[in-house]
């Protein structure tokens, strides 16, 4: 019984997303304090080899003529998603929550 109720938790914990442009998982990833979203956390593509992120940069330099680009952001709670904006390679980074791997 203890047993069975340690898998059911671990099971739960393990909400997976992936990426639609890459295929990888997406990472869980805290939501910063001030932002309008008003949930704690999403799912975001760190992948830096995404198509997506990758051609965002090129993107925004000809719309916006701005060295910037934007990952792909999913959002757990209303099922919406959209570009999440960055201006570096690791704009964002820290606030990635890496999931205990015991
Ligand atoms: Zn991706």
């Amino acid at each position: 019984m203890q047993i069975l109720l340690k898998i059911n938790f671990i099971l739960e914990k393990q909400e997976i997303y992936r990426c639609p442009h890459c295929g990888t998982v997406l990472k869980k990833w805290l939501c910063p304090q001030d932002s309008s979203w008003g949930i704690e956390f999403q799912f975001v593509c760190f992948n830096d080899l995404c198509k997506y992120y990758v051609d965002g940069w090129d993107w925004m330099k000809k719309q916006y003529n701005s060295k910037s680009s934007y990952r792909y952001r999913f959002n757990p709670v209303n099922n919406e998603f959209g570009p999440l904006p960055v201006w570096t390679e690791n704009t964002f980074r820290s606030q990635i929550i890496e999931e205990d791997k015991s």
